[in-house]
């Protein structure tokens, strides 16, 4: 698809021209203003009013110096940021990234992508994303802490429950959100719910952590439904094995399908007979270390090194749940010529434009992100729920409430795309429908 619409592609020309070289950001916005052509025809408010040139740019950009000390007594300084992107339906809400290939372009599309996907969920959180270059992969327990410390000493200037609400993201697990919390309340003196994916004991939510790769299981469960299939007797390719894809991986099991293939960063394994879930925890929960230890398991499974491959095996559900772009059109070319029946993205953006084209043409039925995998983001505005009420609800509570949220995202998304005669497009279905509310409201509060 490409930008047909003046106005569109004028807007586009500004976004690239003010955002130099963020090819990622570029990448997703252009997205979004693809599927509002039909939009704005029916509804010139927006462009009269500037709803679509103001959504485009951050409501504020906070970039600052992390500096910490290594345990060889080494200064080392890292950049944090936090991108407040819109807060037209609620405060600002995403996790915060730390990995080496975060720049101001990533946090800028995860930021953006936020938006839509917080107004996916029905409940009411604008859109922010933040993280740093800072690597916790090789640091010691001591200096990811202090590392922590330090981010947080600058950042809770800019945070608070009703403010802006980050939580985790790649490289952002519950360790880290326990130190950022720490720093948070000792700064601060106060003990409120401003980060989410907490510890339970400390405030933090049932099913959070199983929510995002749970949800994007109920998510295509629910498409599957539709489509008069399920996930029954189904081989399945999960990607990545953190905190996303070994839910999923656990979810995708526990509704009848056979995963047997998962990543890191280095490589995947192969284990025809079913990857062993609780080899991977062990692995990569507990013990911290690389994917192809899972060899000393299961020795009769595959290691290959690279990612790419993992999406030549066959499967009828591939689930990307590691990182951006890590489906480019050859992999998608791959899984399609494998019989592939269903991709559901558990990962922001990892199938590239020309990956999403080649599922679309193909007829295979396709997840996008933005709806596939806002259970994480959900189950956090559940989470804040539960710290404002000073109460908790049951896992089995949390777990049917992000039930019925996935589904209801599915039949809107769905609905969306028929509504705007693009009937099976759920990429447009999920601009479309998160875009409406959160213009709605916009257009609403003037030009703020
Ligand atoms: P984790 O850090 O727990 O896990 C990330 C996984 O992806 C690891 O297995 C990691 O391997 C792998 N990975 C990271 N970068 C790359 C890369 N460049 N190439 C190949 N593999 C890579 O992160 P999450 O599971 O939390 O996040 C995964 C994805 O899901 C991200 O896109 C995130 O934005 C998205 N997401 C997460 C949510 C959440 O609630 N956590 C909510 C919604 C979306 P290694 O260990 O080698 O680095």
């Amino acid at each position: 698809m490409s930008l047909k619409n003046e106005y569109l592609i004028g807007l586009m020309g500004r976004v690239i021209a003010r955002n130099p070289g963020e090819a990622e950001f570029h990448q997703a916005v252009r997205e979004v203003l693809e599927s509002l052509e039909p939009v704005i025809e029916k509804n010139p408010q927006f462009i009269e009013n500037g709803i679509i040139e103001s959504i485009v740019e951050p409501e504020r950009i906070i970039k600052f110096r992390v500096p910490w000390v290594d345990d060889s007594g080494k200064v080392q300084v890292n950049r944090g940021y936090r991108i407040q992107f819109n807060s037209a339906i609620g405060p600002y809400k995403g996790g915060l990234r730390f990995h080496p290939s975060v720049t101001e372009s990533v946090i800028k599309f995860l930021g953006f992508e936020q938006i839509f996907k917080n107004s996916l969920t029905g409940l009411p959180i604008g859109g922010g994303k933040g993280g740093s270059d800072f690597d916790p992969k090789g640091k010691s327990d001591r200096e990811v802490m202090r590392f922590c410390q330090s981010f947080m000493t600058e950042l809770y200037k800019y945070v608070g429950a009703d403010v802006d609400v980050p939580a985790g993201d790649i490289g952002v697990g519950g360790r880290e959100i326990g130190y950022l919390f720490g720093q948070y309340k000792r700064i601060t003196s106060t003990f409120h719910g401003v980060l989410t994916g907490k510890g339970i004991p400390y405030g933090g939510s049932l099913a959070r952590t199983e929510a995002t790769g749970f949800g994007l299981c109920y998510f295509t469960e629910e498409l599957l439904k539709d489509k008069g299939t399920s996930f029954e007797g189904k081989t399945v390719v999960v990607s990545g094995s953190g905190n996303v894809a070994i839910y999923a991986n656990q979810k995708a099991t526990e509704l009848g399908a056979k995963v047997v293939a998962m990543s890191d960063s280095n490589g995947y394994i192969y284990d025809k007979n079913g990857v062993d879930l609780k080899a991977i925890k062990q692995i990569k929960e507990v013990e911290r270390k690389r994917i192809k230890e899972y060899l000393n398991y299961h020795p009769e499974a595959e290691y290959h090194e690279g990612c790419s491959g993992i999406w030549k095996i066959k499967c009828d559900i591939a689930l990307p749940c590691a990182t951006q772009n890590e489906i480019d059109e050859a992999s998608a070319k791959a899984l399609v010529a494998n019989g592939v029946m269903a991709v559901c993205e558990g990962a922001n953006m990892p199938s590239t434009p020309e990956a999403i084209e080649v599922f679309q043409s193909s007829g295979v039925f396709f997840g996008p992100a933005k709806a596939a995998n806002a259970g994480g983001v959900a189950t956090s505005a559940l989470e804040m729920s539960q710290n404002s009420m000073r109460y908790s609800w049951t896992f089995e509570e949390v777990d049917a409430k992000l039930h019925d949220i996935m589904v209801n995202i599915y039949r809107n998304i769905s609905a969306a795309a028929e509504e705007y005669g693009m009937k099976d497009n759920l990429v447009a279905g999920a601009n479309i429908a998160g875009f409406m509310k959160v213009a709605n409201a916009m257009n609403a509060q003037g030009v703020v």
